[in-house]
């Protein structure tokens, strides 16, 4: 095949090609990017970015990481992939041992698939499947199949993901003959170190009384609400959430596609409160950025109710499930996180973040700057037009990509104190002058 010119690039994506969010009559300009390493971009005019975005959460070794490149390439020479239905491979078993090993205690299946939002369609209907089974066992039982989730919540675009996102910012009006209705509470309004105010989660509690007969699960993201808003929430709120799904026979369903393996501090969200979900999500960061994949993990009472019932097995099977390709890269950049120093790693980081971003606190512009692991979030007073502002972090040499009033970096986790210094310099100047 003959090599695209730039423009003939340009012109191509223009014409056909769809980006997330994006509309095709008025289209935010597309960034060329010709290849990446470390952590940097490499536009095709020869320009360099310093990514600040871990290509949203994933990339958290960097770009072209020759261990992570290396585990692609002895893996296709083995098998690119087969078929999961009535095969099992090594790099799957590999991947799940370590799965059950490294996550809270209890959560013992695995469910692989392809991406987030799957994971997520997958524990849902987990939740309710495990419900069906029950009622069937125990006549007369409401049938529990409803979802109560929190406002500022982001789960995905599928459509059962996208019935439990927040209902603005996930656009409910425009679906709204067919998603299915779920339940929402406020979202926390507890910061991450408020002392615990147990009226935090009345409005929460107060569903849960009302609702319990009908629902299957909570859904929530642990510590971190992630795309919805970028805000942290104290452990003890995820701590209560876990008491009273207890206390109102009730699932938790705990989404760390976004948390998930060190990005807050600890290796999962949940860790912070130390709980264990019923069924919990992953996928981002699980295979370094390299390939899409997701996992969806629940305890041996889920997997149990859901066997033991009348329909006696999950009905979940997706044609690229367990894609050794992706299960390997995912066990090398497991294996190279957990080898690393990744704590104190973060922990830098964070430090950093807290002192370089501090000063964006006296912009006029400016309503709050908050820090916590390697996630570092400047709200603006108002909305930014991000391709406008994106052209200026580009002018800076860096890759920031807000969303509404959210300036935020999540950066790969092997930045240098120089690189994060340069990225935040450029953030801070940007969002300085900055006006829509
Ligand atoms: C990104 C994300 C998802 C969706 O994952 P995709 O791989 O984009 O489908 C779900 N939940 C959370 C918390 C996320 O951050």
């Amino acid at each position: 095949m003959e090599h695209l010119t730039t423009s003939q690039i340009a012109e191509i994506d223009q014409q056909h090609i769809w980006h997330p969010y994006s509309s095709l009559t008025n289209p935010i300009p597309a960034y060329h990017v010709e290849s990446a390493s470390g952590v940097r971009l490499k536009l095709a005019d020869g320009r360099e970015l310093i990514d600040g975005m871990s290509s949203w959460w994933s990339a958290i070794h960097g770009y072209n990481h020759p261990t992570l490149n290396l585990a692609l390439k002895d893996q296709v020479d083995v098998m690119s992939h087969v078929m999961f239905g009535g095969i099992i491979h090594e790099p799957a078993a590999q991947l799940c041992k370590t799965l059950v090993n490294i996550t809270p205690e209890g959560l013992e299946k695995v469910f692989l698939s392809d991406s987030g939002s799957v994971s997520v369609e997958v524990a849902l209907k987990m939740a309710i499947q495990y419900w069906y089974s029950k009622g069937v066992k125990n006549k007369g039982q409401q049938r529990k199949s409803r979802i109560l989730s929190l406002r500022k919540g982001y789960h995905g675009d599928t459509f059962g993901a996208m019935s439990v996102c927040d209902p603005v910012t996930g656009m409910h009006h425009l679906f709204n003959d067919t998603l299915p209705k779920q339940l929402f509470s406020e979202s926390p309004r507890c910061g991450f170190h408020d002392e615990w105010d147990e009226s935090y989660i009345a409005d929460l509690k107060g569903l849960l009384e009302k609702h319990s007969h009908e629902l299957a699960a909570v859904i929530l993201e642990p510590i971190l609400q992630g795309t919805g808003g970028m805000h942290f929430y104290s452990p003890s709120y995820l701590k209560r959430v876990r008491e009273l799904c207890d206390e109102y026979d009730v699932l938790l369903i705990a989404d760390e596609i976004a948390t998930g393996f060190g990005r807050t501090g600890k290796l999962f969200g949940c860790e912070w409160a130390d709980i264990t979900p019923d069924i919990l999500c992953l996928g981002k960061a699980m295979t370094g950025g390299y390939m899409t994949l997701a996992a969806t993990l629940c305890t041996t009472k889920i997997s149990d109710g859901i066997c033991n019932g009348e329909a006696g097995v999950f009905m979940h099977g997706p044609t690229f499930m367990g894609n050794p390709l992706a299960c390997s890269v995912a066990n090398a950049s497991i294996d190279l996180l957990l080898s690393s120093n990744w704590q104190m790693r973060i922990l830098d980081i964070e430090q950093q973040l807290k002192s370089g971003l501090a000063p964006a606190m006296a912009f006029d512009n400016v309503a709050d700057v908050r820090c916590l692991g390697a996630v570092g979030v400047i709200e603006t007073k108002q909305p930014v037009d991000v391709a406008k502002i994106q052209k200026q972090f580009v002018a800076e040499g860096i890759w920031v990509r807000p969303f509404g009033s959210r300036v935020y970096i999540m950066p790969p986790y092997i930045i240098s104190k120089d690189d994060l210094d340069t990225l935040m310099r450029g953030i801070l100047k940007v969002v300085e002058h900055y006006s829509a």
